[in-house]
């Protein structure tokens, strides 16, 4: 229901947490995160209030400067540890706001191809898809793109890569998707309110758009590949 990214020039993990924090009103049942360290992509979930997260974190910690963080408001699988996001699956960890209303045929296509689904997620599935499109060979960005372009439903998506720490993809179709600009850090946030404590400087993302951001920007394309212009602006908040 509420997603966070971050790449960061700080551990990212309280970060995640407190934009999580900021998208609490929207509702939710469970909660996690996924950072990369050294490379290496973890993640860390719990049911419930987003204290239970913390709490996990304190006990089991998750360093890095690269994270995607999810409320999750179930609709498809009950809420549980398991159902809850970032969903893995193999070198790729992904949060998703909305419903893939396609995940069924999905899951029969990849269970043909021995990918199978773990759990009860609609969320899973992209996961999952960008599993096996990198498994044929495709570079992450062009993985993730390929796993869009075969979704029917509404969803925000963000992805994040084992191996690389420098890059954060994002899509929007149906959900919400802001896009926060920093200096040297780069954010995605449901909205500009979940980025305040990090910046006021905002690009919203229109239907279609798919965003592939470093730390230097980010380059955002619309539904037909088109590399298109959005308008950063400075957005008032009370931080
Ligand atoms: N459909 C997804 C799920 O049930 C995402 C729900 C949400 O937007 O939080 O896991």
């Amino acid at each position: 229901c509420g997603i966070i990214g971050i790449l960061g020039s700080h551990e990212v993990a309280p970060m995640l947490v407190e934009g999580l924090k900021r998208l609490e009103y929207r509702g939710y049942d469970s909660a996690g995160i996924a950072t990369i360290n050294d490379g290496v992509l973890d993640r860390r979930r719990a049911v419930g209030k987003l204290v239970n997260l913390s709490d996990l974190l304190v006990h089991e910690p998750l360093a890095g400067k690269s994270g995607i963080g999810h409320t999750r408001w179930a609709t498809h699988g009950g809420p549980s540890a398991t159902n809850a996001h970032p969903h893995q699956a193999g070198p790729v960890a992904v949060v998703h706001n909305g419903i893939i209303e396609n995940y069924k045929e999905l899951r029969l296509e990849l269970a043909e191809a021995g990918l199978t689904a773990q759990t009860e997620t609609d969320t899973e599935t992209v996961a999952l898809l960008t599993q096996k499109h990198l498994n044929e060979g495709m570079a992450p960005v062009e993985a993730a793109m390929a796993t869009v372009d075969r979704l029917d439903g509404a969803f925000a998506l963000a992805f994040l890569f084992d191996g690389e720490g420098d890059l954060m993809v994002a899509a929007r179709k149906g959900s919400p998707l802001a896009i926060g600009h920093g200096n040297g850090e780069m954010f995605v946030g449901s909205d500009a309110i979940a980025l305040a404590p990090m910046t006021d400087q905002i690009t919203y993302l229109e239907e279609g758009d798919r965003a592939v951001l470093t730390r230097a920007g980010v380059e955002i394309r619309d539904e037909a590949g088109r590399l298109v212009n959005r308008e950063k602006r400075t957005i008032k908040m009370d931080a």
